[in-house]
């Protein structure tokens, strides 16, 4: 019998995070006055045991009991052989991933979310602020939130909010609330509508607008709350990465090749950094993050100092930047559509130990149709780039006549995205290439800043 799943027991399930910040060289985040930012100058924003992971370099970090028992609800996640994608495409690779729209919002995020909650819970924390594109990372922290009994507010960027507005349905399941940005709840929002009022709205406005509430807030109980792009939360996703090692040892693999959809960063860093480890210390694998050609963060931009948000609320991070004023294309990947990129991430590519590729949300689409067909689950627009370079991989292979083996992350599912399947049968999606010009006048916005060292981790 040619069985498909490989699990791991509530027993095996991973009990640390592994921190990459043990074994790379970063430049550091850097405050308006052009010097290194201390921890405490963050603290309106996060608690402190959130910054003081955000700043460790211990390689492996205990996870609390409780968040492992929140975990326990969906993890360990499965690891799936996918035969049906490689029987269709007749490849001699063998395709594995990581099923991580099995959690209750569909999504790899409440791998963060749920401990994010909980240390804000434990600092006393009584109210939380987020952004979220989407709906993915806004509707991971309601959940979590509602398990830690916080409250839950949430930035939604407009053309999402529009396009899924059962994302906010969700939220207020919950018991979060959710509003769409920019708003008129915030001086980030107000300047922005006035000078555009019908702007599709971006994650680094949606930002801005989240970190505003959350420092506003006078009675020093409500933080902010970020679903990718910092170090303390692709920490917290290298679960991921750390079951699919144990799980492809149980069958004797280790991967050649490892793809992951990269918005902000988070689940491609989840499931690979546990594997750059290996390849720090001289394992041969391929490694691509895989972007939308509609917003090319990591193939097109280069490597500077930029804000997180557009109204520069955040320090200057180092990270691949289209700039932080950049506004997207309305792509359907909402989760993909963000200016920057994780530093830990941006630092791997500028090391040359990651690959980029871009893919259009046509050639998307059509992969997250076939893997649909194939393997049944119906994948969120984001999971369908890694999809669109899977299958590349797998007919690569075909032509080589080689038995790769493919492990990529199945980052959610898109039973709220539907929308945008209808859209594709009736062919009303647009791809979207940005002209160098228009990259190069997004970018202007940091010409003045300064610029990160080119660092060598190995
Ligand atoms: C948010 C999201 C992404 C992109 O965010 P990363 O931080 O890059 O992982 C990808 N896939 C899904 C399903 C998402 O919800």
């Amino acid at each position: 019998m040619d069985f498909r799943k490989i699990t791991l027991t509530e027993e095996e399930m991973p009990r640390q995070w592994y921190n990459i910040l043990a074994d790379i060289k970063m430049n550091p985040p850097l405050g308006p006055d052009g010097q290194p930012v201390s921890p405490d100058a963050l603290s309106p924003v996060f608690p402190m045991n959130i910054i003081e992971q955000e700043v460790s370099t211990e390689r492996w970090i205990d996870i609390p009991e409780e968040v492992l028992s929140v975990y326990s609800i969906w993890r360990p996640a499965p690891l799936v052989r996918a035969r049906g994608l490689e029987k269709a495409l007749d490849t001699p690779a063998r395709i594995y991933f990581k099923n991580e729209s099995l959690s209750p919002p569909g999504s790899h995020k409440p791998n963060t979310s749920v401990p994010q909650a909980y240390y804000n819970k434990a600092f006393g924390i009584e109210r939380m602020t987020t952004e979220t594109g989407a709906g993915q990372w806004g509707c991971a922290l309601a959940f979590a939130c509602a398990q830690f009994g916080i409250e839950c507010k949430v930035f939604m960027v407009r053309v999402s909010f529009d396009q899924k507005p059962y994302r906010k349905s969700m939220m207020e399941v919950w018991g979060g609330k959710c509003v769409a940005s920019p708003s008129l709840e915030t001086r980030a929002g107000r300047a922005i509508l006035e000078k555009d009022p019908d702007t599709p709205g971006s994650l680094g406005i949606a930002i801005s607008e989240a970190i505003e509430a959350a420092v506003g807030d006078t009675s020093g109980k409500t933080r902010y709350s970020l679903g990718s792009v910092l170090n303390h939360v692709m920490l917290h996703q290298t679960i991921i990465g750390l079951e699919a090692k144990k799980q492809l040892e149980k069958v004797e693999e280790y991967p050649d090749v490892i793809i992951g959809c990269a918005g902000g960063g988070s689940n491609f860093a989840g499931l690979a950094f546990p594997f750059v480890y290996d390849k720090i210390h001289g394992r041969q694998i391929e490694i691509y993050p895989v972007e939308p050609a509609a917003c090319p963060t990591l193939t097109k931009a280069p490597f500077v100092y930029d804000h997180g948000d557009t109204a520069r609320y955040t320090p200057l991070l180092p990270m691949h930047s289209l700039g932080h004023a950049f506004v997207p294309p309305p792509v359907h990947a909402g989760g993909l559509r963000y200016h920057g990129m994780s530093p830990t991430v941006s630092q791997l590519v500028d090391e040359g130990l990651l690959s980029p590729k871009a893919v259009t949300q046509n050639e998307a689409m059509a992969a997250g149709i076939l893997l649909a067909r194939t393997e049944g689950i119906i994948p969120a627009p984001e999971t369908s780039h890694a999809l669109a370079q899977v299958v590349i991989e797998a007919k690569k292979a075909k032509e080589e006549g080689k038995e790769k083996v493919i492990l990529f992350n199945w980052s959610g599912h898109g039973l709220l995205d539907l929308g945008s399947y209808d859209k594709y049968f009736a062919g009303e999606l647009v791809d979207f290439e940005l002209s160098d010009e228009a990259i190069a006048e997004a970018e202007a916005v940091y010409a003045d800043f300064p610029k990160p060292q080119h660092l060598k981790s190995r």
